[in-house]
């Protein structure tokens, strides 16, 4: 018997080896007829995480009729998502249960198991512990992938800071002796004394609270990002950062003499990166006692607003400029990379395609 293809109506459909089930294959256009339960067969039999695929019967949200005729059943076909997640079309006959793909969907149909996996850890639901975290800490619960190796880098940059200020931070004599020494003034920056205080006021901090909430944020940001650049370019990138954000604030202020100190601008480079490579990721924000989970995008937006009121309120004691300096260059850095990012990278590039869909 001569099959039609659904997709194009060319007659050279060919018994085809797909993930070893015999399917048919169109010559002409690349597309797949899968008879009832081949689907399940062939994913089951693909390299992606999963042996008991049953995907067809947990299909996604049904899109109405389709434009294609089953090529046993001469029945209009129907329309739907291959998962709620992951939001490829498919045509699905109700008749005799065949399903048809377009050759663009064959990689991503056959990854689907990893997708669904990896959407099971990120459609999290917030929980009463997530909303006690945040209510008694008012930090941020993050939902993300978890790392291939252990964040080294982070893990040194974390024990570097509370070290150094576990050393001075206790005893006021000291703070200020340190800070004369390692603390950034623009003012000595400008005039070219003291300029390893460029690179030095990133691993002082002014108190317990700018410690932690800074420690807090490095650890959650910065255990993906590590993993997804590596050790050394993430080290580098974190200091450029860094440099960039005292550059904002010298800019914005060169005759000031008040000290600046913290890894806040340097951190908030990370979030630049973060919220482009990682849109898939949520970060609980908290409103009084409601708890919500926010795209990167979103959460980052709102902290960038709170920045930008402060600059315009003139706040002293935090430096805005170099929050909103450190910001732009990791989203420059974000966008100059990404695409190496999402090379080395397959899940992180499988969850950046526009059909994966989280649900928050
Ligand atoms: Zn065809
Ligand atoms: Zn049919």
């Amino acid at each position: 018997m001569t099959m039609k293809c659904p997709g194009c109506s060319s007659i050279q459909m060919k018994v085809y080896d797909f993930h070893g089930e015999e399917v048919d294959s169109c010559q002409a256009c690349g597309g797949i007829w899968f008879e009832n339960g081949e689907l399940n067969r062939a994913l089951s039999n693909a390299d992606n995480g999963d042996d008991c695929v049953r995907v067809e019967e947990t299909l996604g949200q049904h899109l109405g009729h389709s434009k294609r005729q089953c090529a046993h059943c001469d029945c209009t076909m129907e329309h739907y998502h291959l998962m709620d997640g992951y939001q490829i079309e498919l045509d699905v006959c109700h008749t005799c249960s065949g399903v048809w793909i377009d050759e663009h969907e064959r990689t991503k149909v056959v990854q689907s198991p990893k997708v669904k996996a990896l959407l099971a850890e990120l459609d999290a639901k917030i929980s009463t512990k997530t909303w006690l975290f945040q209510f008694l800490s008012q930090m941020p619960v993050e939902f993300n992938i978890k790392p291939k190796r252990q964040p080294s880098i982070t893990y040194l940059l974390l024990a570097l800071n509370i070290c150094i200020f576990a050393a001075y931070g206790f005893d006021f004599e000291m703070t200020d002796s340190v800070f004369d020494h390692f603390a950034m003034r623009a003012s000595d920056i400008v005039s070219g004394t003291h300029t390893w205080t460029l690179l030095s006021h990133m691993f002082l901090h002014g108190d317990l609270i700018h410690l932690a909430g800074n420690m807090y944020f490095l650890y959650v940001v910065g255990d993906n990002l590590e993993d997804s650049l590596g050790r050394l370019r993430f080290l580098g990138l974190y200091l450029l950062c860094g440099l960039a954000a005292a550059a904002a604030q010298i800019a914005a202020d060169p005759t000031s003499g008040i000290y600046m100190v913290g890894a806040s601008g340097a951190i908030a480079g990370l979030f630049g990166m973060y919220l482009l490579w990682f849109r898939h990721a949520s970060l609980t924000f908290m409103f009084v006692v409601y708890q919500k989970k926010l795209s990167p995008m979103a959460f980052f937006a709102i902290w960038l607003v709170f920045n930008i009121l402060g600059l315009m309120m003139a706040g002293e004691g935090v430096a805005y400029w170099a929050h909103i300096g450190g910001f732009v260059a990791g989203l420059i850095i974000g966008t100059l990379l990404k695409g190496k990012v999402m090379e080395s990278n397959p899940i992180l590039a499988m969850l950046n395609e526009p059909e994966v869909k989280v649900t928050r």
